[in-house]
């Protein structure tokens, strides 16, 4: 279906865990994280963790080793390969960032699956450490917006999107996420839209609380093997419901075209077809 846009988070729900814990925790400097956290915002706090183990003689090897263990729920990657084979434009909202993103798309054979990574910045310097920026320069340009981390807001993201795809004429939204900064994006979805919630975790709290404030229609899912079913399910309803408007549309036309017929040529016209069955 071309017309659908899915949007994925990435941790815990496109993998099981949290991807900068998971490094972090892999690496062995858990300790020095949870000492450091209280003093600088989470995103930072990657950056100065990544000068740490750096200077502890870890490599970039090191890191994309960790990151290709990642647990993955088994359902999650043929999920993502059949939105994909069905046509659906598959993007990426997250707040890890680029370089844990694209290793484990690349390990897991997934990454073409993708038009769009949208996540915090990062790069492999000349020193061989990794460095990782925030995605909105919170000191020269915030984003205003308080459901958000400071770094980024998805919620923008997820405008800017909308955006773009109305010029493409893509019409409808899928949004899978767990966390809390997963809320704000799902506030802007639009009536048509569908918002899936993993059940039990935060977002699935935040938008219980306040059911009422969003437009789109709410699916949780609790795992991989009912993201799977579910994602496909609604992929399914919305072709469906598409191909039910665009015969709409076609009668709609051919009836037209009747209105041209002279009277009396009405007798032999067969019945109008009944649309919705
Ligand atoms: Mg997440
Ligand atoms: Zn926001």
């Amino acid at each position: 279906m071309a017309g659908i846009v899915v949007v994925f988070d990435f941790d815990k729900t496109i993998i099981e865990i949290d991807s900068d814990n998971w490094v972090v925790d892999e690496l062995g400097a858990t300790d020095l994280f949870n000492q450091l956290l209280p003093t600088m915002p989470w995103n930072s706090m990657m950056d100065r963790m990544m000068r740490e183990v750096h200077a502890q003689g870890k490599t970039i090897e090191d890191i994309k080793e960790v990151l290709r263990r990642a647990p993955m729920h088994p359902r999650v990657v043929p999920a993502i390969k059949k939105a994909h084979a069905l046509g659906c434009d598959l993007r990426i909202v997250s707040d890890a960032n680029m370089f844990f993103i694209e290793t484990i798309l690349d390990h897991l054979g997934i990454k073409d699956c993708f038009t769009e990574i949208n996540t915090n910045p990062s790069y492999v310097d000349d020193q061989g450490r990794l460095r990782i920026s925030p995605y909105v320069d919170f000191h020269t340009s915030p984003h205003g917006c308080n459901l958000c981390p400071p770094n980024m807001c998805k919620g923008m993201i997820i405008e800017r999107i909308q955006a773009s795809i109305a010029k493409e004429g893509k019409k409808r939204m899928i949004y899978l996420g767990d966390g809390s900064g997963d809320f704000c994006p799902s506030l802007k979805l639009k009536e048509g839209d569908f918002m899936m919630p993993r059940k039990n975790y935060p977002v699935w709290d935040l938008i219980c609380e306040n059911r009422a404030l969003l437009k789109a229609e709410i699916h949780e899912w609790a795992n991989g093997a009912e993201l799977e079913r579910v994602l496909l399910e609604l992929i399914d309803k919305i072709s469906i419901q598409e191909s039910n408007n665009s015969n709409l549309a076609q009668l709609l036309s051919v009836d037209c075209k009747f209105e041209s017929i002279p009277m009396a040529g009405h007798e032999a016209l067969p019945p109008p077809l009944r649309v919705h069955q």
